[in-house]
């Protein structure tokens, strides 16, 4: 105690209460002083802190676990649970491998391979939009390509290593960031092989960017236009080891349905009693395999580096109406928050949202469509709002069904 008294006197280390006397050093503040030895003690735990803690170069700090990343998605994503429990899995596997190999650098230890992942499901049911979030999550660069837009190379289109140049970019050029994102690649259903028979003409747009892009997917060292194209000649090449990146296909194969159900009815599953499982016919998309996607077209390589498939199921009018007010960002939420920079509320009457939903159903645009019917029916109250002395703009549905119907002449 008569110690701790003595410490802030300028004569004692504040730290350890040891006189002038007792230490080999001691360095005076303004109103206090500290020992060498505790000047050591404490660089000795900071610098260990540190370096316990500093990442490695190119390894995520914070690895999220796959409740989390799910309990992320939800506040974005309607519905789609089996495909959010699955890609909240592949996506954490994923990083625990990208630390667990860069720990191992050095040591002879067990390489885990990555599991890139495929995602069918019809258009417009959340597909990009969960590829989206969950980059947004991990703060690592994201970019979306269109597989329709490539072709092998010396072909009209975009070339594989294009996709690169856009995550390069994304990384502003650090290549490193950009060796642990994400590529969403869209359409990958319309790169299927164009016919049974490949020998007839050559499948520039279909096979033949289906190999080229395997060696992406496999991870290897690619050289990379950084300004893309073919347009720069001059340019030189950045090479990017596609190791760590995570591939993130997207499809909706249309009319592979017809496969699944060929396919389930001729084969005898499992070990059941009755030697045949009851099949959901409603929903054959659940029961996609590799076999299925090979009979699509897509070549055996390729799927064998998608080991992860998920499905996402077509959103239904109780899933549209949730989308229109519960994500975070939902469209109804960004109405309103529109309206309030104008100083103006806005009140939405329950049948408005009923009709939205119901106009994209009839006109089969399911969740894409909600937005461009939205903007159809508020334009002119957005246009009249900020002019306006009024406190509120209530949206009925008499007022709604006018302006789509106006839309219509
Ligand atoms: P795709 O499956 O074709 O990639 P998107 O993810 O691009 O579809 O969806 C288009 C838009 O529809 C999204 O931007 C989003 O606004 C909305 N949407 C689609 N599915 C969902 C969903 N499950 N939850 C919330 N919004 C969705």
């Amino acid at each position: 105690m008569a110690r701790r008294n003595e410490s802030g006197d300028g004569r004692h280390c504040v730290f350890c209460g040891r006189s002038e006397d007792e230490v080999p050093l001691l360095l005076q503040g303004m109103d206090s002083a500290i020992c060498s030895d505790c000047v050591k003690l404490c660089y000795d735990y900071v610098h260990n802190l540190e370096t316990k803690q500093a990442p490695r170069h190119g390894e995520i700090s914070r690895l999220l676990k796959p409740k989390e990343i799910h309990a992320y998605l939800d506040q974005y994503v309607i519905g789609q649970d089996n495909a959010k429990k699955l890609l909240s899995v592949a996506v954490y596997n994923h990083y625990k491998r990208i630390n667990h190999n860069l720990a191992q650098e050095e040591k002879d230890d067990l390489d885990i391979e990555k599991s890139n992942i495929l995602m069918v499901g019809p258009t417009g049911t959340g597909k990009t939009l969960m590829a989206k979030t969950i980059a947004k999550l991990l703060e690592v660069p994201f970019t979306i390509v269109d597989a329709t837009v490539l072709t092998e190379a010396g072909y009209v289109g975009e070339d594989v290593e294009s996709i690169l140049t856009r995550l390069l970019q994304e990384a502003d050029y650090d290549v490193a960031l950009a060796e642990r994102g994400i590529v969403f690649i869209d359409e990958i259903d319309k790169i299927a092989r164009k016919s049974d028979n490949p020998s007839i003409t050559r499948d520039v747009s279909g096979e033949g960017v289906q190999q080229a892009m395997l060696k992406l997917l496999e991870g290897n060292v690619v050289n990379v236009p950084p300004k893309g194209g073919r347009k720069h000649p001059e340019q030189e090449f950045i090479q990017v080891n596609t190791q760590n990146i995570l591939f993130i296909c997207g499809g909706a194969f249309e009319g592979i349905e017809r496969r699944i159900a060929q396919r389930l009815n001729t084969q005898v599953i499992g070990f059941g009693t009755s030697g045949r499982r009851q099949v959901d016919k409603s929903n054959l998309l659940k029961y996609v395999s590799a076999q299925d996607l090979r009979a699509y077209g897509l070549i055996p390589e390729i799927i064998g580096r998608l080991p992860v498939i998920t499905c996402l199921e077509q959103l239904d009018r109780k899933a549209l109406l949730r989308i229109l007010t519960e994500p975070k960002n939902a469209i109804m939420k960004q109405y309103e928050k529109m309206f309030e920079i104008d100083g103006m509320k806005l009140e939405v009457e329950p049948d408005v949202l009923d009709l939205i939903v119901d106009t994209a159903i009839e006109n089969r645009l399911g969740a894409r469509g909600l937005r461009s019917i939205c903007e159809r029916i508020m334009t002119d109250a957005m246009y009249e709002a900020p002019s306006s002395s009024d406190k509120t703009f209530r949206l009925t549905a008499e007022y709604a069904k006018a302006r789509l119907a106006d839309d219509m002449n």
